[in-house]
């Protein structure tokens, strides 16, 4: 291998590890553990032998899946949007709804309605996508490396249903230092006035009340 070959791969792992590490996810814990976690509670849920709570199940119980089959996802979202959000498509710089929205509020995910992003967050990038420097709350997000551009960067997933939303860069301004570079397509804005009534809705539909701890922070001041 060409020092130069070595050099990038070094780089390019450098960049990975310490984008996932600065920001990490729930507890420390790593993200494949995690996963199993979710795996193995989502299927004695799909089974019925989810009753006999273990340490695995409650922690699960915050992670709930919404899965729902593909033609769901064709009825309920518009074709950019399932282009981008379940087939992990990027829409073009400064087309989207979003990358030039200001108003007060949160960007929730498109598909399930998880809160993601809050407008106190955002900040202007540039790049005609909208960024954000960090997240509502890390346990709503699941970070992958990705691979498929032939760079790597790191996906960013709603964790609740999977939906593509973008990626994250080390690029970004303090205090994480992180961008969270997000395709319009993946969200929706709801303004921070309604964000009681639309946070009551959400969570009897995805069945989250172990995060009505985290979501509080998106409620109005
Ligand atoms: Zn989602």
């Amino acid at each position: 291998m060409a020092w130069h070959q070595v050099v990038s791969k070094l780089f390019v792992s450098t960049f990975i590890v310490s984008a996932i590490g600065l920001y990490g996810f729930a507890d420390d814990e790593p993200l494949q553990k995690v996963e199993t976690e979710v795996d193995i509670v989502a299927k004695k849920a799909k089974t019925g032998l989810s009753e006999k709570k273990s340490k695995s199940a409650s922690k699960a119980q915050a992670f709930p899946r919404y899965s729902r089959p593909d033609s769901f996802w064709r009825k309920k979202l518009t074709q950019g949007q399932y282009y981008v959000a379940r087939k992990k498509g990027t829409e073009l710089a400064f087309s989207g709804a979003y990358w030039n929205h200001h108003d007060d509020g949160v960007y929730t995910c498109v598909c399930c309605g998880s809160p993601l992003f809050d407008a106190e967050a955002k900040f202007d990038s540039g790049t005609g996508w909208p960024s954000y420097w960090q997240v509502v709350d890390k346990s709503l997000i699941k970070l992958h490396p990705d691979t498929s551009s032939g760079v790597i960067r790191t996906e960013v997933n709603c964790r609740i249903c999977s939906a593509h939303m973008g990626h994250v860069f080390n690029d970004g301004p303090r205090p994480t230092g992180l961008r969270f570079c997000i395709n319009s397509a993946s969200i929706n804005f709801v303004p921070r006035k309604k964000m009681p009534e639309y946070i009551e809705k959400w969570r009897e539909e995805i069945g989250l009340p172990a995060l009505e701890k985290n979501v509080n922070g998106v409620i109005p001041h």
